[in-house]
């Protein structure tokens, strides 16, 4: 407890971002009262699902996306220091339950694997050597290795290799600490422990309004959907944690921090490899180029996941439309996020995004026999009978007036949106989405609590041992936090055994 005040928390929505919310504030003030609002009858199942998002542990590993190629051929590799800062805080943390025995087995939700990237012609050959020198140099990424000789590529890749002529310019970078994550597993496991805590978990209940109240605080109309009934809870604090459910809420909220934001929502495809036999000749997370007109959200990557203790292969995602903002949403999502506050935003937006707009639908409309041409390129040899189309979860791009882009500027990333009395916060955008969940509820906690942060402090930094700091400016700070999450959470006996 805090300044001797007990407060009210409610989280709306039961995906990793609220679960992530609440063991950090269960850790930091135990006898804060939190309730949880989830309108389906689990929780995990939007894009927090195993099935619904791509499970990769976004580290900047592999992902091209987060390197900029300047205009005199050297590479930016700023945006990439700072995911793998992020991705390191999640790390520390979820060491920390484990070894505070709040979860028990790490190894049902992280699993080591070595993440790659993947270029074929000799000018995307020759950028990504230019891209291995500018990261091997930052301690960070330190052990990344590069190579072109397609023995060494077929023993790194052994099914991308099949059938490829040796004169094919082909390089890939390799790191071995990657990871694969199940976040649906990880957010059931850290719900689990919340309820066991106290945590007041309410399904079925849908959270259709809410209000400021006199004394600063908020009212919650909240629907249960099993009783029918319409119920109000109060809170001191609210947070806004229901994906691509979240616009809607935010709007209501009324606060001006919310006006001027639109959404633009994305769908997700995967393909899934059936045969067992073809599954287990790949052992990495491959990420290639998108091309060219595609978001970036669309890089294609052959992916090896654990999901349920099997392993299993994906390809994808293939981007696609559709008006709804959650995969259980409705067809009305779109047109109902349209306000006189962000109209000019939104039609600015569709004036802008027509070619995306156009691509997406194309991508919605293409048949299996031309996904699996896109797998070819990476699985040559693949067949069509192996393979199966997996739909996955939606993403909601948020639209807003940026000095850089203008009006209507379509982004890639997260928002974080709060109050100015930090009353309420809510996240909006999904990129890099799980995997920056700490750092991001960290951000949250200290615009919200900005009077509680001092006393907080010690106790963030023994759940993560780097708070404030930087890794990539401290090796030996680096050196010991990867041996210590490494343990924790078995990532350095699982990369012996599967290795
Ligand atoms: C195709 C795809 C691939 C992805 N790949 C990756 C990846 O590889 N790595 C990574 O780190 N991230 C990835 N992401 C992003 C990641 O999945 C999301 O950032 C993350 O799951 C969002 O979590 P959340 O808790 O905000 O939302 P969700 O998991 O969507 O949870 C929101 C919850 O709120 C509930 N809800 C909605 N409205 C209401 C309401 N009014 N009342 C009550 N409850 C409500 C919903 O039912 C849901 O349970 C991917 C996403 C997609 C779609």
């Amino acid at each position: 407890m805090s300044n001797g005040e007990t407060k009210e928390v409610i989280l709306i929505g039961a995906g990793i971002m609220s679960a992530t919310l609440g063991s950090l504030l269960k850790e930091l003030v135990p006898d804060w009262k939190i309730k949880v609002f989830e309108k389906l009858d689990k929780t995990g199942e939007e894009s927090s699902n195993e099935w619904n998002n791509a499970g990769t542990g976004h580290a900047a590993l592999c992902e091209l996306n987060y390197t900029k190629e300047n205009p005199d051929g050297s590479v930016d590799i700023k945006k990439a220091i700072n995911i793998n800062e992020q991705f390191q805080v999640s790390k520390q943390f979820w060491a920390y339950l484990v070894d505070s025995q709040l979860i028990r087995r790490p190894q049902e939700f992280i699993m080591p694997l070595p993440h790659m990237s993947l270029v074929q012609g000799q000018k995307n050959v020759e950028f990504l050597k230019r891209r291995h020198e500018a990261m091997s140099s930052n301690p960070l990424f330190a052990s990344m290795e590069y190579a072109t000789d397609h023995e060494t590529l077929k023993k790194w890749i052994p099914l991308i290799m099949e059938n490829r002529a040796t004169t094919d310019a082909i390089a890939a970078t390799k790191i071995d600490s990657g990871t694969d994550v199940n976040f649906g597993a990880l957010t059931r496991l850290l719900f689990q422990q919340l309820e066991s805590q106290g945590v007041e978990m309410h399904y079925q209940h849908s959270v259709d309004d809410l209000k400021r109240t006199r004394d600063g605080g908020w009212e919650v109309k909240v629907r249960d959907h099993a009783g029918g009934n319409l119920e109000n809870h109060k809170a001191d604090f609210v947070f806004i944690g229901c994906g691509g459910g979240s616009l809607h809420l935010l709007q209501k909220s009324g606060i001006p921090e919310g006006k001027g934001i639109g959404g633009f929502p994305v769908s997700g495809i995967f393909m899934s490899c059936t045969n067992q036999e073809i599954v287990e000749q790949h052992h990495a997370k491959v990420y290639g180029k998108a091309p060219v007109g595609a978001p970036p959200m669309s890089v294609p990557h052959l992916d090896t996941r654990y999901i349920n203790n099997k392993k299993s292969l994906l390809f994808g995602p293939f981007a696609g439309f559709s008006p709804k903002f959650l995969k259980n949403g409705s067809m009305f999502d779109l047109i109902t996020s349209v306000k006189p506050s962000n109209v000019l935003t939104m039609l600015s937006a569709g004036v802008k995004e027509m070619g995306l707009t156009k691509y997406l639908i194309e991508q919605v409309l293409q048949s299996k026999e031309k996904r699996m041409e896109q797998l070819r390129e990476f699985v040559p040899n693949a067949k069509s009978e192996d393979w199966e189309l997996v739909i996955a979860g939606q993403r909601v791009q948020v639209i807003k007036d940026t000095e850089e882009g203008g009006k209507g500027t379509l982004q890639f990333g997260t928002e974080v949106v709060t109050a100015g009395d930090g009353s309420i916060a809510a996240l909006l955008g999904a990129s890099p989405g799980a995997s920056t969940a700490v750092p991001v509820m960290l951000d949250i906690i200290e615009r919200c609590f900005p009077e509680n942060i001092k006393e907080w402090e010690p106790k963030i930094k023994e759940m993560v041992p780097s708070y404030g700091l930087s890794l990539s400016e401290n090796p030996e700070l680096l050196q010991k936090v990867n041996q210590t999450t490494d343990r924790a959470l078995g990532l350095d006996q699982n990369k012996a055994i599967h290795n």
